[in-house]
Protein backbone atom coordinates (compact mmCIF):
# COMPACT_ATOMS: atom_id res chain seq x y z
CA UNK A 1 0.00 0.00 0.00
CA UNK A 2 1.21 3.51 -0.54
CA UNK A 3 2.11 5.95 2.32
CA UNK A 4 -0.17 8.40 3.48
CA UNK A 5 1.11 11.48 2.05
CA UNK A 6 1.23 9.53 -1.56
CA UNK A 7 -2.21 8.72 -1.20
CA UNK A 8 -3.33 12.19 0.36
CA UNK A 9 -1.68 13.61 -2.97
CA UNK A 10 -3.38 11.29 -5.34
CA UNK A 11 -6.86 12.02 -3.77
CA UNK A 12 -6.47 15.44 -4.32
CA UNK A 13 -5.44 16.05 -8.01
CA UNK A 14 -8.73 13.06 -8.75
CA UNK A 15 -11.83 13.34 -9.59
CA UNK A 16 -12.95 9.51 -9.20
CA UNK A 17 -15.65 7.32 -10.49
CA UNK A 18 -17.05 5.95 -7.04
CA UNK A 19 -15.72 7.07 -3.63
CA UNK A 20 -16.24 4.07 -0.76
CA UNK A 21 -17.23 5.10 2.29
CA UNK A 22 -16.00 2.56 5.57
CA UNK A 23 -13.48 0.36 5.10
CA UNK A 24 -14.73 -2.72 6.80
CA UNK A 25 -15.34 -6.07 5.01
CA UNK A 26 -18.89 -4.34 2.99
CA UNK A 27 -16.49 -1.49 2.20
CA UNK A 28 -13.16 -3.27 0.96
CA UNK A 29 -15.15 -5.94 -0.75
CA UNK A 30 -16.86 -3.07 -2.84
CA UNK A 31 -13.71 -0.66 -3.66
CA UNK A 32 -11.85 -4.40 -4.85
CA UNK A 33 -15.24 -5.01 -7.29
CA UNK A 34 -15.17 -1.91 -8.83
CA UNK A 35 -11.42 -0.97 -9.20
CA UNK A 36 -11.35 -4.49 -10.97
CA UNK A 37 -14.36 -3.33 -13.12
CA UNK A 38 -12.03 -0.81 -14.37
CA UNK A 39 -13.49 2.14 -12.33
CA UNK A 40 -11.33 4.64 -10.43
CA UNK A 41 -11.83 3.82 -7.04
CA UNK A 42 -11.14 5.91 -3.56
CA UNK A 43 -12.39 4.00 -0.24
CA UNK A 44 -12.20 6.05 3.07
CA UNK A 45 -12.56 5.02 6.49
CA UNK A 46 -13.38 6.99 9.72
CA UNK A 47 -10.78 4.76 12.15
CA UNK A 48 -8.39 2.17 10.62
CA UNK A 49 -9.33 -0.19 8.43
CA UNK A 50 -11.37 -3.29 9.61
CA UNK A 51 -11.70 -1.68 13.06
CA UNK A 52 -15.19 -1.76 13.62
CA UNK A 53 -17.64 -4.97 13.16
CA UNK A 54 -15.77 -6.62 10.65
CA UNK A 55 -12.65 -7.69 13.45
CA UNK A 56 -15.22 -8.82 16.34
CA UNK A 57 -17.04 -11.52 14.11
CA UNK A 58 -17.16 -15.28 14.89
CA UNK A 59 -14.80 -15.77 12.38
CA UNK A 60 -16.96 -17.97 10.29
CA UNK A 61 -17.41 -18.31 6.95
CA UNK A 62 -20.78 -19.87 7.11
CA UNK A 63 -24.41 -20.24 6.07
CA UNK A 64 -25.44 -20.19 9.08
CA UNK A 65 -27.02 -23.16 10.90
CA UNK A 66 -29.63 -21.09 13.03
CA UNK A 67 -30.66 -19.34 10.37
CA UNK A 68 -31.75 -22.20 8.69
CA UNK A 69 -33.51 -23.59 11.99
CA UNK A 70 -35.36 -20.42 11.90
CA UNK A 71 -36.08 -20.28 8.60
CA UNK A 72 -37.48 -24.23 8.83
CA UNK A 73 -39.35 -23.58 12.29
CA UNK A 74 -41.36 -20.50 10.57
CA UNK A 75 -41.56 -21.26 7.05
CA UNK A 76 -39.42 -18.03 6.64
CA UNK A 77 -38.45 -17.88 2.83
CA UNK A 78 -36.13 -15.18 3.01
CA UNK A 79 -34.08 -16.52 5.65
CA UNK A 80 -33.73 -19.43 3.84
CA UNK A 81 -32.82 -17.67 0.57
CA UNK A 82 -29.66 -15.90 3.05
CA UNK A 83 -28.29 -18.65 4.11
CA UNK A 84 -28.30 -20.75 0.72
CA UNK A 85 -26.54 -17.58 -0.79
CA UNK A 86 -23.94 -17.63 2.47
CA UNK A 87 -23.16 -21.67 1.60
CA UNK A 88 -22.40 -20.14 -2.36
CA UNK A 89 -20.25 -17.61 -1.32
CA UNK A 90 -18.65 -19.91 1.30
CA UNK A 91 -16.39 -21.91 -0.59
CA UNK A 92 -15.56 -18.85 -3.08
CA UNK A 93 -14.11 -17.32 0.35
CA UNK A 94 -11.89 -20.11 1.10
CA UNK A 95 -10.74 -20.13 -2.16
CA UNK A 96 -10.25 -16.77 -2.81
CA UNK A 97 -7.90 -16.66 0.21
CA UNK A 98 -6.10 -19.92 1.40
CA UNK A 99 -3.52 -18.57 4.14
CA UNK A 100 -6.57 -16.20 5.76
CA UNK A 101 -9.54 -19.34 5.74
CA UNK A 102 -9.97 -22.77 5.69
CA UNK A 103 -12.48 -25.49 6.79
CA UNK A 104 -13.59 -26.51 10.42
CA UNK A 105 -15.32 -29.09 11.69
CA UNK A 106 -17.86 -28.21 14.21
CA UNK A 107 -19.25 -30.99 16.62
CA UNK A 108 -23.28 -30.16 18.20
CA UNK A 109 -23.72 -32.43 20.95
CA UNK A 110 -26.90 -34.24 21.50
CA UNK A 111 -28.66 -35.36 24.88
CA UNK A 112 -31.40 -37.17 23.40
CA UNK A 113 -31.84 -39.39 20.19
CA UNK A 114 -34.64 -37.15 19.98
CA UNK A 115 -31.53 -33.94 19.49
CA UNK A 116 -29.77 -36.59 17.42
CA UNK A 117 -32.56 -36.97 15.20
CA UNK A 118 -33.56 -33.66 14.65
CA UNK A 119 -29.25 -32.32 14.45
CA UNK A 120 -28.88 -35.01 11.77
CA UNK A 121 -31.63 -33.79 9.56
CA UNK A 122 -31.15 -30.42 9.92
CA UNK A 123 -27.43 -30.60 9.51
CA UNK A 124 -28.11 -33.56 6.09
CA UNK A 125 -30.39 -30.23 5.10
CA UNK A 126 -27.37 -28.03 5.33
CA UNK A 127 -24.99 -29.82 3.13
CA UNK A 128 -27.57 -30.20 0.48
CA UNK A 129 -28.41 -26.94 0.33
CA UNK A 130 -24.60 -26.18 -0.18
CA UNK A 131 -24.73 -27.91 -3.37
CA UNK A 132 -21.37 -27.62 -5.41
CA UNK A 133 -20.34 -25.42 -2.57
CA UNK A 134 -20.14 -28.34 0.28
CA UNK A 135 -16.91 -28.97 1.95
CA UNK A 136 -17.81 -31.99 4.04
CA UNK A 137 -20.86 -34.01 4.55
CA UNK A 138 -22.38 -33.94 8.33
CA UNK A 139 -21.95 -36.87 10.46
CA UNK A 140 -22.94 -38.61 13.30
CA UNK A 141 -19.86 -39.53 16.07
CA UNK A 142 -20.40 -42.11 19.16
CA UNK A 143 -20.04 -41.28 22.47
CA UNK A 144 -16.54 -42.80 22.31
CA UNK A 145 -15.32 -40.90 18.92
CA UNK A 146 -16.76 -37.86 20.72
CA UNK A 147 -14.99 -37.75 23.30
CA UNK A 148 -11.90 -38.49 21.76
CA UNK A 149 -12.39 -35.05 19.31
CA UNK A 150 -13.74 -33.05 22.43
CA UNK A 151 -11.92 -34.79 25.75
CA UNK A 152 -13.17 -32.25 28.17
CA UNK A 153 -17.46 -32.55 26.93
CA UNK A 154 -19.75 -33.46 30.32
CA UNK A 155 -20.34 -36.99 28.84
CA UNK A 156 -22.88 -37.41 31.44
CA UNK A 157 -26.54 -38.07 29.50
CA UNK A 158 -24.78 -37.63 26.21
CA UNK A 159 -25.74 -39.96 23.17
CA UNK A 160 -22.98 -38.70 20.51
CA UNK A 161 -22.19 -35.38 18.35
CA UNK A 162 -23.42 -34.23 14.81
CA UNK A 163 -20.26 -33.28 13.27
CA UNK A 164 -21.01 -30.41 10.20
CA UNK A 165 -18.36 -28.37 8.04
CA UNK A 166 -17.84 -24.40 7.96
CA UNK A 167 -15.36 -22.25 7.19
CA UNK A 168 -13.21 -20.14 10.20
CA UNK A 169 -11.16 -16.71 9.31
CA UNK A 170 -8.75 -14.27 10.55
CA UNK A 171 -11.29 -10.98 9.85
CA UNK A 172 -9.36 -8.60 10.44
CA UNK A 173 -6.41 -9.92 8.09
CA UNK A 174 -8.95 -10.80 5.12
CA UNK A 175 -10.02 -7.18 5.58
CA UNK A 176 -6.46 -5.60 4.91
CA UNK A 177 -5.46 -8.63 2.58
CA UNK A 178 -8.85 -7.04 0.59
CA UNK A 179 -7.17 -3.26 1.18
CA UNK A 180 -4.29 -4.35 0.01
CA UNK A 181 -5.18 -6.14 -3.05
CA UNK A 182 -7.48 -3.43 -4.24
CA UNK A 183 -4.74 -0.64 -3.71
CA UNK A 184 -2.16 -3.42 -5.40
CA UNK A 185 -4.50 -2.98 -8.17
CA UNK A 186 -4.84 0.71 -8.49
CA UNK A 187 -7.78 1.82 -5.80
CA UNK A 188 -6.88 4.40 -3.27
CA UNK A 189 -7.35 3.82 0.55
CA UNK A 190 -6.95 5.57 3.35
CA UNK A 191 -7.57 5.15 6.62
CA UNK A 192 -8.21 7.51 9.42
CA UNK A 193 -10.56 9.85 7.27
CA UNK A 194 -13.72 10.56 8.27
CA UNK A 195 -16.57 11.58 5.84
CA UNK A 196 -18.12 14.69 7.79
CA UNK A 197 -20.58 16.05 4.74
CA UNK A 198 -21.95 16.51 1.47
CA UNK A 199 -21.33 19.53 -1.67
CA UNK A 200 -23.83 18.29 -4.24
CA UNK A 201 -24.68 19.92 -7.20
CA UNK A 202 -27.39 22.07 -8.67
CA UNK A 203 -29.58 18.83 -8.91
CA UNK A 204 -28.49 17.95 -5.56
CA UNK A 205 -26.62 15.40 -6.36
CA UNK A 206 -23.34 14.25 -4.27
CA UNK A 207 -20.51 15.94 -6.38
CA UNK A 208 -17.83 15.81 -3.29
CA UNK A 209 -16.98 14.40 0.76
CA UNK A 210 -15.82 17.01 3.19
CA UNK A 211 -13.13 14.74 4.86
CA UNK A 212 -11.63 15.49 8.45
CA UNK A 213 -8.35 13.78 8.73
CA UNK A 214 -8.48 12.36 12.38
CA UNK A 215 -4.48 12.25 12.46
CA UNK A 216 -2.97 15.61 11.06
CA UNK A 217 -6.77 17.42 12.11
CA UNK A 218 -6.87 19.10 8.65
CA UNK A 219 -9.78 18.91 6.43
CA UNK A 220 -9.86 18.11 2.52
CA UNK A 221 -12.48 17.20 0.01
CA UNK A 222 -12.83 14.15 -2.21
CA UNK A 223 -14.55 14.76 -5.53
CA UNK A 224 -16.38 11.72 -7.28
CA UNK A 225 -19.38 11.08 -9.99
CA UNK A 226 -21.10 8.81 -6.62
CA UNK A 227 -21.24 7.47 -3.36
CA UNK A 228 -21.25 4.27 -1.79
CA UNK A 229 -22.39 4.11 2.21
CA UNK A 230 -20.92 1.15 3.55
CA UNK A 231 -20.15 1.94 6.77
CA UNK A 232 -21.96 -0.64 8.53
CA UNK A 233 -23.97 0.08 11.72
CA UNK A 234 -23.28 3.70 11.15
CA UNK A 235 -24.83 3.77 7.72
CA UNK A 236 -27.47 5.92 9.10
CA UNK A 237 -25.72 8.39 9.90
CA UNK A 238 -24.39 9.06 6.24
CA UNK A 239 -27.39 8.65 5.29
CA UNK A 240 -28.51 11.53 6.81
CA UNK A 241 -25.51 13.39 5.81
CA UNK A 242 -26.56 12.87 2.48
CA UNK A 243 -30.49 13.89 3.52
CA UNK A 244 -30.98 15.34 6.40
CA UNK A 245 -35.44 13.70 5.46
CA UNK A 246 -34.42 10.17 5.71
CA UNK A 247 -35.52 7.76 8.23
CA UNK A 248 -33.21 5.32 10.00
CA UNK A 249 -33.30 1.68 8.40
CA UNK A 250 -30.88 -0.17 10.69
CA UNK A 251 -31.61 -1.50 14.00
CA UNK A 252 -28.17 -2.61 16.14
CA UNK A 253 -27.62 -6.11 17.84
CA UNK A 254 -24.07 -6.19 20.35
CA UNK A 255 -22.62 -9.60 20.26
CA UNK A 256 -19.56 -9.95 22.29
CA UNK A 257 -16.72 -12.82 21.59
CA UNK A 258 -14.48 -13.84 24.94
CA UNK A 259 -10.73 -15.85 24.27
CA UNK A 260 -9.73 -18.68 26.86
CA UNK A 261 -6.50 -20.35 27.25
CA UNK A 262 -6.78 -23.39 24.61
CA UNK A 263 -3.98 -25.69 26.65
CA UNK A 264 -7.19 -25.78 29.11
CA UNK A 265 -10.03 -26.87 26.82
CA UNK A 266 -9.70 -29.29 24.30
CA UNK A 267 -6.75 -30.13 21.12
CA UNK A 268 -8.16 -29.16 17.43
CA UNK A 269 -12.32 -29.44 17.67
CA UNK A 270 -14.80 -26.73 17.58
CA UNK A 271 -18.10 -27.32 19.32
CA UNK A 272 -21.42 -25.54 18.66
CA UNK A 273 -24.01 -25.42 21.67
CA UNK A 274 -27.14 -25.43 20.28
CA UNK A 275 -29.69 -24.04 22.55
CA UNK A 276 -28.89 -21.19 25.23
CA UNK A 277 -31.58 -19.80 27.63
CA UNK A 278 -32.37 -17.51 25.34
CA UNK A 279 -33.09 -19.55 22.52
CA UNK A 280 -29.35 -18.89 20.40
CA UNK A 281 -26.67 -21.08 19.77
CA UNK A 282 -22.93 -20.16 21.25
CA UNK A 283 -20.06 -21.40 19.15
CA UNK A 284 -16.59 -22.45 21.14
CA UNK A 285 -13.56 -22.40 18.55
CA UNK A 286 -10.36 -22.88 18.65
CA UNK A 287 -8.88 -19.63 16.94
CA UNK A 288 -5.30 -18.95 16.81
CA UNK A 289 -3.87 -20.33 19.97
CA UNK A 290 -7.31 -19.65 21.59
CA UNK A 291 -10.43 -21.00 22.43
CA UNK A 292 -13.11 -18.33 20.97
CA UNK A 293 -16.30 -18.29 22.82
CA UNK A 294 -19.57 -16.50 21.61
CA UNK A 295 -21.77 -14.45 20.78
CA UNK A 296 -24.27 -12.64 22.70
CA UNK A 297 -27.07 -11.65 20.81
CA UNK A 298 -28.79 -8.07 22.27
CA UNK A 299 -30.19 -4.49 20.80
CA UNK A 300 -27.94 -2.12 21.15
CA UNK A 301 -27.51 1.79 19.59
CA UNK A 302 -24.78 3.57 18.39
CA UNK A 303 -24.52 5.90 22.21
CA UNK A 304 -24.14 2.57 24.06
CA UNK A 305 -20.52 2.13 25.31
CA UNK A 306 -19.30 -1.10 23.10
CA UNK A 307 -16.90 -2.98 25.50
CA UNK A 308 -17.07 -6.40 26.68
CA UNK A 309 -19.43 -6.08 30.12
CA UNK A 310 -18.97 -8.43 33.38
CA UNK A 311 -22.57 -9.50 32.69
CA UNK A 312 -21.98 -11.14 28.78
CA UNK A 313 -18.85 -12.65 30.11
CA UNK A 314 -20.75 -14.47 32.84
CA UNK A 315 -23.43 -15.33 30.37
CA UNK A 316 -20.77 -17.13 27.75
CA UNK A 317 -19.31 -19.00 30.69
CA UNK A 318 -22.39 -20.50 32.50
CA UNK A 319 -23.51 -21.95 28.78
CA UNK A 320 -19.81 -22.84 27.94
CA UNK A 321 -19.41 -24.84 31.68
CA UNK A 322 -22.94 -26.51 31.07
CA UNK A 323 -21.23 -28.68 28.92
CA UNK A 324 -17.85 -28.80 30.23
CA UNK A 325 -16.16 -31.10 32.47
CA UNK A 326 -13.77 -28.73 34.08
CA UNK A 327 -15.47 -25.35 34.17
CA UNK A 328 -13.55 -21.89 32.93
CA UNK A 329 -13.94 -19.33 35.72
CA UNK A 330 -13.46 -15.47 34.87
CA UNK A 331 -10.09 -15.07 35.73
CA UNK A 332 -8.96 -17.39 32.75
CA UNK A 333 -9.69 -15.28 30.13
CA UNK A 334 -7.69 -13.53 28.43
CA UNK A 335 -9.20 -11.12 25.79
CA UNK A 336 -12.22 -10.56 24.08
CA UNK A 337 -14.35 -8.62 21.19
CA UNK A 338 -17.52 -6.67 21.13
CA UNK A 339 -19.09 -5.21 17.83
CA UNK A 340 -22.44 -4.17 16.38
CA UNK A 341 -24.37 -5.99 13.91
CA UNK A 342 -25.95 -3.92 10.91
CA UNK A 343 -29.60 -5.05 10.69
CA UNK A 344 -31.86 -4.00 8.30
CA UNK A 345 -35.48 -3.42 9.39
CA UNK A 346 -38.35 -3.84 7.95
CA UNK A 347 -39.91 -1.42 9.88
CA UNK A 348 -42.02 -3.54 12.43
CA UNK A 349 -41.26 -4.11 16.05
CA UNK A 350 -39.84 -7.94 15.48
CA UNK A 351 -37.32 -9.36 18.04
CA UNK A 352 -34.32 -8.63 16.79
CA UNK A 353 -32.21 -11.93 17.14
CA UNK A 354 -35.23 -13.24 14.44
CA UNK A 355 -34.15 -9.65 11.83
CA UNK A 356 -32.53 -11.36 8.36
CA UNK A 357 -29.19 -11.38 7.74
CA UNK A 358 -29.50 -10.12 4.27
CA UNK A 359 -28.52 -6.99 2.35
CA UNK A 360 -30.25 -3.92 0.51
CA UNK A 361 -28.82 -1.35 -1.92
CA UNK A 362 -30.34 1.53 -1.70
CA UNK A 363 -30.38 4.17 -3.91
CA UNK A 364 -31.32 8.04 -2.59
CA UNK A 365 -33.54 9.08 -5.20
CA UNK A 366 -32.54 12.71 -4.34
CA UNK A 367 -28.58 12.92 -3.43
CA UNK A 368 -28.10 9.83 -5.38
CA UNK A 369 -26.19 8.02 -2.46
CA UNK A 370 -25.76 4.67 -2.78
CA UNK A 371 -25.66 2.79 0.48
CA UNK A 372 -24.94 -0.97 0.96
CA UNK A 373 -27.37 -1.96 4.48
CA UNK A 374 -27.24 -5.04 6.56
CA UNK A 375 -25.26 -8.14 5.06
CA UNK A 376 -22.76 -10.69 6.89
CA UNK A 377 -18.93 -11.33 6.26
CA UNK A 378 -19.65 -14.19 4.90
CA UNK A 379 -21.30 -11.82 2.04
CA UNK A 380 -19.34 -9.40 1.39
CA UNK A 381 -18.38 -10.25 -1.81
CA UNK A 382 -21.93 -11.11 -3.10
CA UNK A 383 -23.00 -7.53 -1.56
CA UNK A 384 -20.38 -5.59 -3.12
CA UNK A 385 -21.23 -7.53 -7.01
CA UNK A 386 -24.75 -6.17 -6.35
CA UNK A 387 -23.63 -2.41 -5.14
CA UNK A 388 -21.21 -2.23 -8.17
CA UNK A 389 -23.82 -3.16 -10.61
CA UNK A 390 -25.89 -0.54 -8.98
CA UNK A 391 -22.93 1.81 -9.23
CA UNK A 392 -22.47 1.56 -13.15
CA UNK A 393 -26.52 2.20 -13.37
CA UNK A 394 -25.93 5.22 -11.86
CA UNK A 395 -22.83 6.12 -13.58
CA UNK A 396 -25.24 5.40 -16.99
CA UNK A 397 -22.42 2.48 -18.34
CA UNK A 398 -22.75 -0.97 -18.95
CA UNK A 399 -23.06 -3.37 -16.38
CA UNK A 400 -19.70 -5.20 -17.02
CA UNK A 401 -19.15 -8.43 -15.52
CA UNK A 402 -18.20 -8.94 -11.73
CA UNK A 403 -14.40 -10.60 -11.63
CA UNK A 404 -14.05 -10.64 -7.83
CA UNK A 405 -15.84 -14.81 -7.72
CA UNK A 406 -12.32 -16.00 -8.82
CA UNK A 407 -10.37 -13.13 -7.84
CA UNK A 408 -7.62 -14.18 -5.63
CA UNK A 409 -6.43 -11.75 -2.80
CA UNK A 410 -2.82 -10.52 -2.33
CA UNK A 411 -0.57 -13.34 -0.72
CA UNK A 412 -2.61 -16.20 -2.16
CA UNK A 413 -0.12 -16.44 -5.60
CA UNK A 414 2.24 -19.76 -5.04
CA UNK A 415 0.16 -20.28 -1.28
CA UNK A 416 -0.40 -23.78 0.14
CA UNK A 417 0.02 -25.91 2.81
CA UNK A 418 3.50 -26.77 3.24
CA UNK A 419 4.41 -22.86 1.46
CA UNK A 420 5.99 -22.04 5.52
CA UNK A 421 8.59 -24.87 5.01
CA UNK A 422 10.33 -22.90 2.22
CA UNK A 423 11.21 -20.26 5.00
CA UNK A 424 12.75 -22.21 6.79
CA UNK A 425 15.63 -23.14 5.23
CA UNK A 426 16.07 -19.71 3.62
CA UNK A 427 15.67 -17.72 6.63
CA UNK A 428 16.83 -19.62 8.95
CA UNK A 429 13.60 -18.97 11.17
CA UNK A 430 12.03 -21.30 13.57
CA UNK A 431 9.23 -23.67 12.17
CA UNK A 432 6.48 -21.95 14.01
CA UNK A 433 7.33 -18.39 13.02
CA UNK A 434 7.76 -19.34 9.24
CA UNK A 435 4.10 -21.08 10.02
CA UNK A 436 2.68 -18.18 11.93
CA UNK A 437 3.88 -15.97 9.26
CA UNK A 438 2.86 -17.34 6.33
CA UNK A 439 -1.05 -17.65 7.65
CA UNK A 440 -0.97 -14.01 8.33
CA UNK A 441 0.63 -12.73 5.33
CA UNK A 442 0.75 -15.62 3.16
CA UNK A 443 3.65 -15.33 0.27
CA UNK A 444 4.06 -11.92 2.04
CA UNK A 445 5.88 -13.46 4.60
CA UNK A 446 8.57 -13.69 2.20
CA UNK A 447 8.91 -9.45 2.35
CA UNK A 448 8.35 -9.74 6.34
CA UNK A 449 11.59 -12.13 6.45
CA UNK A 450 13.21 -10.55 3.73
CA UNK A 451 13.35 -7.32 6.63
CA UNK A 452 15.15 -9.68 9.09
CA UNK A 453 18.25 -9.90 6.40
CA UNK A 454 18.55 -5.88 6.78
CA UNK A 455 18.19 -5.78 10.37
CA UNK A 456 18.41 -8.83 12.43
CA UNK A 457 17.50 -7.84 15.74
CA UNK A 458 13.82 -8.07 13.57
CA UNK A 459 13.81 -11.60 14.34
CA UNK A 460 13.59 -11.02 17.45
CA UNK A 461 10.35 -12.46 19.29
CA UNK A 462 7.72 -10.00 20.06
CA UNK A 463 7.06 -12.41 23.08
CA UNK A 464 9.47 -14.66 24.34
CA UNK A 465 8.12 -17.83 23.88
CA UNK A 466 5.16 -17.11 20.95
CA UNK A 467 5.78 -17.20 17.49
CA UNK A 468 5.36 -13.54 16.31
CA UNK A 469 8.58 -10.91 15.38
CA UNK A 470 9.18 -7.89 15.08
CA UNK A 471 9.77 -7.58 11.47
CA UNK A 472 5.56 -7.66 11.30
CA UNK A 473 5.45 -4.77 13.11
CA UNK A 474 7.66 -2.60 10.95
CA UNK A 475 5.62 -4.48 7.92
CA UNK A 476 2.78 -3.62 8.91
CA UNK A 477 3.61 0.10 9.49
CA UNK A 478 5.76 0.78 6.61
CA UNK A 479 2.96 -1.49 4.05
CA UNK A 480 0.08 -1.73 5.40
CA UNK A 481 -0.91 1.60 6.98
CA UNK A 482 -0.97 1.17 10.21
CA UNK A 483 -0.40 4.35 12.29
CA UNK A 484 -1.22 3.50 16.22
CA UNK A 485 -0.18 1.04 17.99
CA UNK A 486 -3.68 -0.70 18.36
CA UNK A 487 -3.54 -0.53 14.43
CA UNK A 488 -0.68 -3.18 14.59
CA UNK A 489 -0.92 -5.22 17.94
CA UNK A 490 -5.33 -5.73 17.26
CA UNK A 491 -6.02 -5.71 13.17
CA UNK A 492 -2.34 -6.41 11.80
CA UNK A 493 -1.11 -8.97 13.83
CA UNK A 494 -3.82 -9.97 16.24
CA UNK A 495 -1.40 -9.70 19.69
CA UNK A 496 -4.89 -8.02 21.36
CA UNK A 497 -6.81 -10.71 20.71
CA UNK A 498 -4.36 -13.68 22.20
CA UNK A 499 -3.93 -11.81 25.36
CA UNK A 500 -4.45 -8.17 26.46
CA UNK A 501 -1.71 -8.40 29.04
CA UNK A 502 0.82 -9.64 26.14
CA UNK A 503 -0.40 -6.75 24.41
CA UNK A 504 0.05 -4.04 27.07
CA UNK A 505 3.05 -5.58 27.72
CA UNK A 506 4.06 -4.87 23.91
CA UNK A 507 2.84 -1.40 23.46
CA UNK A 508 6.19 0.51 24.41
CA UNK A 509 7.89 -1.42 21.55
CA UNK A 510 5.38 -1.02 18.91
CA UNK A 511 5.55 2.82 20.22
CA UNK A 512 9.32 2.87 19.25
CA UNK A 513 8.70 1.10 15.81
CA UNK A 514 5.91 3.99 15.34
CA UNK A 515 8.07 6.67 16.34
CA UNK A 516 11.18 5.28 14.03
CA UNK A 517 9.01 4.96 10.87
CA UNK A 518 6.60 8.08 11.30
CA UNK A 519 9.50 10.37 13.34
CA UNK A 520 6.95 10.21 16.05
CA UNK A 521 9.01 12.83 19.51
CA UNK A 522 9.88 10.89 22.62
CA UNK A 523 6.24 13.01 24.65
CA UNK A 524 4.22 11.89 21.95
CA UNK A 525 5.37 8.02 21.60
CA UNK A 526 5.43 7.65 25.69
CA UNK A 527 1.75 9.32 25.62
CA UNK A 528 0.58 6.82 22.66
CA UNK A 529 1.78 4.37 24.97
CA UNK A 530 -0.07 5.41 27.95
CA UNK A 531 -3.50 6.01 26.25
CA UNK A 532 -3.31 2.35 24.58
CA UNK A 533 -2.61 0.68 28.47
CA UNK A 534 -5.54 2.74 29.86
CA UNK A 535 -8.08 1.47 26.92
CA UNK A 536 -6.97 -1.58 27.17
CA UNK A 537 -6.48 -1.95 31.36
CA UNK A 538 -10.35 -0.29 31.11
CA UNK A 539 -11.49 -2.96 28.96
CA UNK A 540 -10.28 -5.58 30.90
CA UNK A 541 -11.81 -3.97 34.42
CA UNK A 542 -15.16 -3.80 32.36
CA UNK A 543 -14.85 -7.38 31.92
CA UNK A 544 -14.54 -8.04 34.98
CA UNK A 545 -11.09 -8.60 34.83
CA UNK A 546 -7.62 -7.97 36.90
CA UNK A 547 -5.10 -5.94 34.76
CA UNK A 548 -1.87 -7.52 35.80
CA UNK A 549 0.04 -4.27 35.88
CA UNK A 550 -1.41 -1.28 37.86
CA UNK A 551 -3.98 0.60 36.21
CA UNK A 552 -2.13 3.92 34.06
CA UNK A 553 -3.11 7.38 33.66
C1 LIG B 1 -20.69 -10.49 17.23
C2 LIG B 1 -20.75 -10.67 15.73
C3 LIG B 1 -20.41 -11.89 15.17
C4 LIG B 1 -20.47 -12.05 13.79
N1 LIG B 1 -20.05 -13.22 13.26
C5 LIG B 1 -20.08 -13.40 11.92
C6 LIG B 1 -19.57 -14.60 11.37
O1 LIG B 1 -19.05 -15.48 12.07
N2 LIG B 1 -19.64 -14.74 10.02
C7 LIG B 1 -20.21 -13.78 9.22
O2 LIG B 1 -20.29 -14.00 8.01
N3 LIG B 1 -20.64 -12.60 9.72
C8 LIG B 1 -20.57 -12.39 11.05
N4 LIG B 1 -20.98 -11.20 11.59
C9 LIG B 1 -21.46 -10.14 10.70
C10 LIG B 1 -20.30 -9.37 10.06
O3 LIG B 1 -19.23 -9.23 10.96
C11 LIG B 1 -20.78 -7.99 9.61
O4 LIG B 1 -21.93 -8.13 8.81
C12 LIG B 1 -19.73 -7.26 8.79
O5 LIG B 1 -18.48 -7.27 9.44
C13 LIG B 1 -20.17 -5.81 8.57
O6 LIG B 1 -19.15 -5.17 7.84
P1 LIG B 1 -19.31 -3.66 7.38
O7 LIG B 1 -18.15 -3.34 6.53
O8 LIG B 1 -20.65 -3.47 6.80
O9 LIG B 1 -19.27 -2.81 8.74
P2 LIG B 1 -18.01 -2.43 9.66
O10 LIG B 1 -17.03 -3.52 9.74
O11 LIG B 1 -18.58 -1.94 10.94
O12 LIG B 1 -17.31 -1.24 8.89
C14 LIG B 1 -17.88 0.04 8.79
C15 LIG B 1 -16.73 1.02 8.67
O13 LIG B 1 -17.25 2.32 8.34
C16 LIG B 1 -16.42 3.28 8.94
N5 LIG B 1 -17.15 4.56 9.03
C17 LIG B 1 -18.21 4.85 9.81
N6 LIG B 1 -18.59 6.14 9.61
C18 LIG B 1 -17.75 6.67 8.68
C19 LIG B 1 -17.61 7.95 8.08
N7 LIG B 1 -18.43 8.97 8.40
N8 LIG B 1 -16.60 8.15 7.20
C20 LIG B 1 -15.75 7.13 6.86
N9 LIG B 1 -15.85 5.89 7.41
C21 LIG B 1 -16.83 5.66 8.30
C22 LIG B 1 -16.09 2.68 10.30
O14 LIG B 1 -14.91 3.24 10.85
C23 LIG B 1 -15.95 1.20 9.97
O15 LIG B 1 -14.60 0.82 9.76
C24 LIG B 1 -20.90 -10.98 12.96
C25 LIG B 1 -21.22 -9.75 13.54
C26 LIG B 1 -21.13 -9.58 14.91
C27 LIG B 1 -21.42 -8.25 15.53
Amino acid sequence: MKSRSETMASIKNTTFDVCVIGGGATGAGCALDAELRGLRTVLLDAADFVSATSSASTKLVHGGVRYLQQSVAECDFGQYRVVRRALRERKLMLANAPFLARPLELLVPCFSRRDAYYFRAGLKLYDWISGQGMLSPSRFLSVRESTVRLPMLNTAGLVGTVAYTDGQFDDARYGIALLKTFAENGGTALNYARVAGFAKTKDGKLSKAHVEDQLSQQCFTVRAKTFVNATGPFADGVRKLADPGIHPRLRLSKGIHILLPLEAAFRLDAMLIPKTDDGRVIFAIPWQGRLLVGTTDDEATLDDELAVKQEEVEYLLRHLNRYWKRPFSIDQVVSGMAGLRPLVSPGDARNIKKLIRDHEVEVNQDSGLISVLGGKWTTYRAMAEDAVNVVQQCLKIAVSPCKTQHFQLTGAEGYGPTFWHTLVPKFHTSPDTAQHLSEKFGTHAVEVLELTRVDKQLATPIVAGAPGIHAEIVYSIRYEMAASIEDVLARRIGLQWFSWNSAIAAAPLVGSYLAREHGWSAEQTQQAVRDYTFKLQRTMCLAGLKPKHALAG
